[in-house]
């Protein structure tokens, strides 16, 4: 490889990136393995082509592929997801939901979002967050008792404050989503409803969580989640909404597409047309409910007391642990994972009482229940016996002779 001759610390770098994303089991719930085609398209001279503007209006000559391939992105998007219009430049999640805030809003109008303490995401307002310095952030959050969204919550909160927008989504909440509260909540006192699928964009494509995009004015969503494409986001919208957006992502807030990840995108959504897709998506929720049952008889507190999508929300408080503590050694243990607050946290951001593990990734590599009862037996015994390393070194070695038996990236080794 060139890498080698030209760069000998970054190609190490790449060599041991990759044997971590084969010999650990990631459980990070926003985290995914592309197929080779998408990894092969991001390394490709797309990445050499400026392409401002948007297909057949240019500020570049030299653009035709680019053209070609941005067109087949947003064609494959608006099949796939039953759009009117796909914006597919955005670089991140954030620059979608960005885009969609810049287009709709004023500094210092009111958006009625979910609680970051709660799952809600940076951009729905945390204070050092562009979101929270520029609008007035309201806040619903999940019921003390069931720890689920309390719609009445959101309902009487947009009474009371009138909201221009309200953000329906999560990066950290285990359940169904019910977008039709939201329609309904927003309809009432004239909001426009902004759908963040961001961490469940793949779950609606294959149709096992309810589709908010007939329900609402703007969806926005990443492409690197469940949707297991290269990282980037993009934006959905409604027609009489396709200008402004447009005019937001570029020249609003970017300038230049990135055109390989642009092209790797169209890659990702024809992957998603297939119909092993569904299934995939189908055994990512087999699998959460799986590795939640496991982790129940392991004698762990779900938040909610269980998950309908990919991703669970552990409660270490009973352990006596926090998730920081029980997140480290579970990554000397070879399981991936991050800490995660739980609603109404009693510690802080830094240390919180929870984790968050997800499934995406491990179904990605061809794991079923069967493999979530060993995990779920992994992480009792870690928690267990946090402070025994020969324990931990022990488990460390079954995790890579499971991981072992669900290769990666064969084909890109040499
Ligand atoms: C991940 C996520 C985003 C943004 O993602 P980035 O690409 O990291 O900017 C936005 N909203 C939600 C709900 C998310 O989970």
């Amino acid at each position: 490889m060139n890498l080698w001759e030209t760069d000998r610390d970054i190609a190490e770098a790449i060599q041991g990136e990759l044997k971590r994303q084969e010999e650990d089991i990631i459980l990070i719930a926003s985290e995914n393995y592309v197929s080779p085609a998408v990894l092969e398209t991001l390394g490709s001279v797309f990445t050499n082509k400026y392409a401002e503007g948007y297909p057949g209006k240019r500020f570049y000559r030299g653009c035709e592929w680019m053209d070609r391939a941005e067109s087949l992105a947003i064609s494959r998007a608006k099949e796939l997801f039953g759009a009117e219009h796909v914006n597919v430049q955005p670089h991140s999640g954030s620059q979608a939901n960005m885009a969609v805030y810049f287009a709709m809003l004023k500094p210092g109008d009111t958006i009625l979002t979910m609680n970051l303490d709660h799952g809600g995401h940076l951009t729905h307002g945390h204070k050092i967050n562009f979101s929270g310095k520029l609008y007035n952030v309201v806040s619903y959050g999940v019921d003390p008792d069931s720890e689920m969204i309390d719609y009445d919550q959101a309902a009487r909160l947009a009474r009371e404050y009138r909201p221009k927008m309200i953000v329906a989504g999560a990066s950290a909440y285990p359940r169904i989503i019910h977008f039709d509260r939201f329609r309904e909540i927003a309809d009432d006192v004239g909001a426009y409803l902004m759908a963040d699928i961001a961490h469940i964009a793949g779950l609606i494509v294959a149709g096992y969580h309810p589709d908010p995009i007939p329900l609402s004015e703007f969806v926005t969503l990443t492409n690197h989640k469940t949707l297991r494409g290269p990282r980037g986001g993009m934006v959905l919208c409604r027609e009489e909404f396709a200008k402004a957006i447009n005019r937001n992502v570029f020249p609003g807030i970017q300038g230049g597409p990135l055109m390989h990840v642009i092209a790797a995108k169209a890659v990702a959504l024809k992957e998603a047309q297939q119909p092993e897709f569904k299934e995939y998506q189908h055994q990512i929720i087999l699998n959460a409910a799986a590795l939640g049952e496991r982790l129940k008889s392991n004698g762990f507190r779900l938040v909610s007391g269980g998950s309908d999508n990919h991703l669970l929300l552990v409660d270490l408080r009973e352990k006596g642990i926090s998730g920081k503590a029980a997140a480290l050694a579970l990554e000397r243990a070879g399981i991936c994972c991050n800490r995660n607050l739980i609603p109404f946290d009693p510690s802080p951001a830094s240390k919180t009482s929870g984790i968050r593990l997800g499934t995406p990734a491990v179904t990605t590599r061809g794991m079923k229940e069967e493999e979530m009862k060993l995990i779920g037996d992994w992480i009792g015994e870690v928690v267990k016996k946090i402070d025994d390393e020969n324990a931990i070194a022990r488990i460390r070695r079954e995790t890579a002779e499971l991981t072992g038996s669900f290769p990666m990236y064969q084909c890109i080794r040499d």
